[in-house]
């Protein structure tokens, strides 16, 4: 069977790697992006280089029509979804609960959760056996934010990626019968520029000593546990969670 794989947030980090190491596996790719147009075809050009179909798409996976036509150009372009990595995710500057303001809140909330519930909803809609799919497997990027609260950073994130996890487990047992696999991983401090975003680009290396293995993590290592919980090695899992996270 071809392979095709979409992945949210897929033009830098995690999602990055995730796509060039799916391209290795011989998978379609549709990259998508919210803004870095360049970013996001440089990594479909890199795919390439695996002699298999990559695309670059444009979408707000907050925003429900993005999140249609991201599907539907997938349709038309890639053929059949047969995988999809829920890894598009944002946070805000670290702050206390006590100093968010509600508009945070919600756009923290609408990327990390609705997002990936959206492009749950599309793939599940194309996947299942109950709508004549051939089924598909699903891997959602949490955090171990979700276990640890992220206190004095970000709250509302770690509470987002708590819901993603619920996500998980509920829509696993959900699609358990119909083909569909849906599992997620919790990377720890791994080496992107989501920190920056927080308002500090050096997270990792100032807190790398409250990590067992004392290093962080690297985005690869993160998309060889997405790409085998996609896998047929994987036949038996679902509603799991691999911590990538270096013992913490
Ligand atoms: P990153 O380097 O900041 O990259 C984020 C990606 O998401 C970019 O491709 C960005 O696209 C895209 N994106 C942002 N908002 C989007 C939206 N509304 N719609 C579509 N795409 C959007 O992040 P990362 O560190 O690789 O993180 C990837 C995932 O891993 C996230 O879910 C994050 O929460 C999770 N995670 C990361 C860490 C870590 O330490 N890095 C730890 C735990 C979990 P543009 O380039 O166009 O903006």
């Amino acid at each position: 069977m071809e392979h095709v794989i979409l992945i949210t947030g897929g033009s830098r980090g995690i999602g990055a790697a995730t796509a060039r190491l799916a391209a290795e596996r011989g998978y379609s790719v549709c990259v998508n992006y919210k803004a870095n147009q360049a970013a996001a075809e440089e990594v479909a050009n890199q795919c390439r280089h695996f002699q298999v179909n990559a695309i670059a798409v444009q979408a707000d996976v907050a925003m429900e029509d993005d999140v249609v036509r991201l599907f539907r150009t997938v349709d038309h372009e890639l053929g059949k979804l047969t995988a999809l990595v829920n890894n598009a995710g944002i946070l805000e500057r670290q702050a206390r609960v006590e100093d968010m303001d509600a508009g945070r809140i919600a756009r923290v909330l609408a990327v990390n959760v609705t997002g990936s519930m959206l492009c749950c909803r599309e793939a599940v809609r194309r996947m299942s056996t109950r709508h004549g799919g051939s089924g598909g497997a699903i891997v959602n990027v949490s955090s171990v934010a979700a276990r640890v609260g992220s206190p004095n950073e970000y709250v509302d994130y770690a509470a987002a990626k708590g819901a993603v996890d619920t996500l998980t487990l509920g829509l696993s047992k959900e699609v358990a019968d119909e083909g569909i696999r849906v599992n997620a991983v919790r990377p720890g401090f791994i080496d992107t520029d989501i920190h920056a975003s927080g308002g500090e680009p050096g997270r990792v290396e100032r807190l790398k000593p409250l990590i067992p293995m004392k290093r962080g993590g690297r985005p690869e290592e993160v998309a060889a546990a997405i790409l085998w919980l996609l896998s047929d090695e994987a036949s038996y899992a679902t509603g799991a969670f691999i911590d990538l996270a270096g013992g913490r």
